[in-house]
C-alpha cells in the first residue's frame, strides 16, 4: 500500500493529506437532509461498479456553501471517512498567496497527488479565492494568476474520466455569488449544497455531539442545560456552539469542579457572544487604541481612493466595526469594459501602500502593528505583476509566468525595479497623505464617533479640505 506520509516530503507542502479522516456523519449534527444527500454520494463512491452498471455516476464536484463555521470542512471529511477514501485538502488562498505563476502548477500537483491515490477526495476550502468571476481587472490578487489557477481546475475536472480514476472534488465557499459560473457547469461542481445556520433543534443536536466527551451531573441535567443553551444561541454556528462547550469545560476545570454546571455554561456563552460580536458588527469590544489605528487606516485608504479614483470600481463605504488585516473599505462591482493603463496600475500600487504609510506617519516605525502588514505584501505583489506580466515597464516586453522562472541576473533586475516602484509609491502615498492631512483627520474623527462613513461624505470632506502643498515626487 502506498503511504500518504510521503507527501509530507514532496514539494506539495500546501496539501494536507490524510489516509483516513476518521470523521463520520455521526459527527455532523442538524440539517439531516444534507447528510441524506451526501450519504447517497458515499454509496455511489463505495460501490462504484454496481452503480456504473446501472449507469449512475458520482458527481465530479460537490460545492458546499454557507457561513464559516457551519461544518463544511467537517462534512467533506465525513464523506471521505464514510467512503474510506484518502482526503487531500488545500485552501483556495494557498494558490494565490504566493508567487505569480504558482497557482496553476499547484492545482496540477494537487490533482496529480489525489489521482495517484484514486479513488480519493479533494477538498478545496475557500474556493472563491481562486474561483471568482473572471474578466475583471482585479490586479489586487493578480487577476491573471487567479485566472490561470481557475482554468487549471476546470481542465483537471474536465480531464478525468469518471470510470477509471474517480476523484471527487469538494469545494467550500461562503461567497457563492462571486464564483465563476464556469465552475458550476455540468460535469464540474454540479451538486451544490447549502450549509446554513442550524435551527434550534439543530443547535441542540450539535451541542449533544460536542457534549459526548464532557461530564454532567446527570443525563437529565445535561438535557435541560443543553436545551437552555440551544434556546439562547440563535444565529450561532456549529463552531461557536462547540466553543461554548469547550470553554465551559475549561472553566469547570479551573474551578476544580467535577461536572459542567449551569453557571459555567452561561459564562462560556457570554464569552462566546463577546468574541462573536467583535468579529461581526459590534465595535464596543475593540480596544480604543486599535479603533484609533483602524480609523486612521480607513481614512488613509479613503483619501488615497479619492486622489487616485479607480474609474471602474468606485468605493462605497467603510467602517471600523471589524478588525481585519486588510482595509474594510468596500467597493462597487466592476462595471463596463475595463482598459487599464500603466498609470492605473501604478495608482493601485500607491493606494495599496496607504495602511502602511499612515501607520508609520502616525505611530512611528517601531510602533506599527499587524493591521497594516498585508499592505506591504499587496503593494509588492502589484508591482511584480506590473513588471513581469504586462510588458509595460523597463523590464521588457516578455511575459514571465513566475518569478521563479527568472535567471539570476533577471531576478536581480526584477528586485531592483520592484524596489524602485515601491520607493516611489511609498513616497507618493506619504506626500498625498500629508497634503490631505486635514481630510485624514476629519474622516478619522467621524469614524471614531459614528463607526462608519459613506462615499458621499468622504468625497465631500476630501473636496473641501484645505491642502498643504508638498514637494513633487518623481518616479
Ligand atoms: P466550515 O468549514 O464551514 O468553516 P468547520 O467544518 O471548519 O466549518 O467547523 C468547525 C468545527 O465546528 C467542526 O470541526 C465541528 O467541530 C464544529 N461544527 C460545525 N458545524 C457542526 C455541525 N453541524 N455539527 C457538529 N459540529 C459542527
Amino acid at each position: 500500500r502506498r503511504v500518504l506520509g510521503s507527501l509530507g516530503q514532496s514539494r506539495a507542502k500546501f496539501i494536507s493529506a490524510e489516509e483516513r479522516t476518521g470523521v463520520t456523519f455521526e459527527d455532523f449534527a442538524g440539517q439531516e437532509y444534507i447528510k441524506r444527500e451526501l450519504q447517497e454520494i458515499v454509496r455511489i463512491l463505495k460501490n462504484d461498479e454496481e452503480f456504473q452498471n446501472k449507469g449512475i455516476y458520482c458527481p465530479k464536484g460537490v460545492l458546499l456553501h454557507g457561513p464559516p463555521g457551519t461544518g463544511k470542512t467537517l462534512l467533506a471529511k465525513a464523506i471521505a471517512g464514510e467512503a474510506g477514501l484518502p482526503f487531500f485538502a488545500a485552501n483556495g488562498t494557498d494558490f494565490v498567496e504566493m508567487f505569480v505563476g504558482v497557482a496553476a502548477s499547484r492545482v496540477k500537483d494537487l490533482f496529480a497527488n489525489a489521482r495517484s491515490f484514486a479513488p480519493s477526495i479533494i477538498f478545496i476550502d475557500e474556493i472563491d479565492a481562486i474561483g471568482s468571476k473572471r474578466g475583471g481587472p482585479d490586479i489586487g490578487g493578480g487577476g491573471a494568476e487567479r485566472e490561470q489557477g481557475l482554468l487549471q481546475i476546470l481542465t483537471e475536472m474536465d480531464g478525468f474520466k469518471v470510470s477509471t480514476s474517480q476523484v471527487l472534488v469538494i469545494g467550500a465557499t461562503n461567497r457563492l455569488d462571486i464564483l465563476d459560473p464556469a465552475l458550476l457547469r455540468k460535469g464540474r461542481f454540479d451538486k451544490i449544497i447549502r450549509v446554513g445556520l442550524p435551527s434550534k433543534d439543530g443547535r441542540l443536536a450539535i451541542l449533544k455531539v460536542h457534549a459526548r466527551n464532557k461530564f454532567f451531573r446527570s443525563e437529565e441535567d445535561k438535557e435541560a442545560l443543553l436545551e437552555e443553551i440551544a434556546m439562547l444561541t440563535e444565529d450561532f454556528t456549529g463552531a461557536e456552539l462547540q466553543n461554548i462547550l469547550n470553554e465551559a469545560g475549561i472553566l469547570t476545570a479551573r474551578k476544580d469542579l467535577d461536572y459542567i454546571g449551569r453557571e459555567e455554561l452561561l459564562e462560556a456563552l457570554k464569552r462566546q457572544k463577546g468574541t462573536f460580536e467583535t468579529g461581526q458588527e459590534d465595535s464596543t469590544e475593540i480596544p480604543e487604541e486599535l479603533k484609533l489605528r483602524l480609523a486612521y487606516r480607513e481614512a488613509a485608504v479613503a483619501v488615497l481612493a479619492c486622489y487616485f479614483p479607480d474609474p471602474y470600481r468606485p468605493f462605497t463605504e467603510t467602517d471600523i466595526k471589524s478588525i481585519r488585516s486588510q482595509p474594510n473599505m468596500r467597493y462597487a462591482e466592476f462595471s463596463g469594459k475595463v482598459f487599464l493603463r500603466k498609470s492605473d496600475y501604478i495608482s493601485s500600487i500607491v493606494r495599496a501602500c496607504a495602511p502602511r504609510v499612515i501607520e508609520e506617519e502616525m505611530f512611528g516605525v517601531d510602533n506599527m502593528c499587524w493591521i497594516s502588514a498585508k499592505a506591504t505584501l499587496e503593494a509588492s505583489r502589484l508591482a511584480e505583476f506590473l513588471i513581469l506580466q504586462t510588458g509595460m515597464t523597463a523590464f521588457g516586453k516578455a511575459y514571465y509566468r513566475n518569478q521563479n522562472d527568472l535567471l539570476p541576473n533577471l531576478a536581480a533586475k526584477l528586485e531592483a525595479l520592484r524596489d524602485e516602484y515601491m520607493r516611489f509609491s511609498v513616497e507618493k502615498c506619504a506626500s498625498v497623505l500629508r497634503e490631505f492631512y486635514s481630510a485624514v483627520e476629519t474622516i478619522t474623527d467621524i469614524l471614531l464617533e459614528k463607526g462608519e462613513i459613506k462615499a458621499e461624505e468622504i468625497w465631500d470632506i476630501y473636496n473641501r479640505a484645505p491642502r498643504i502643498p508638498q514637494p513633487t515626487v518623481n518616479p
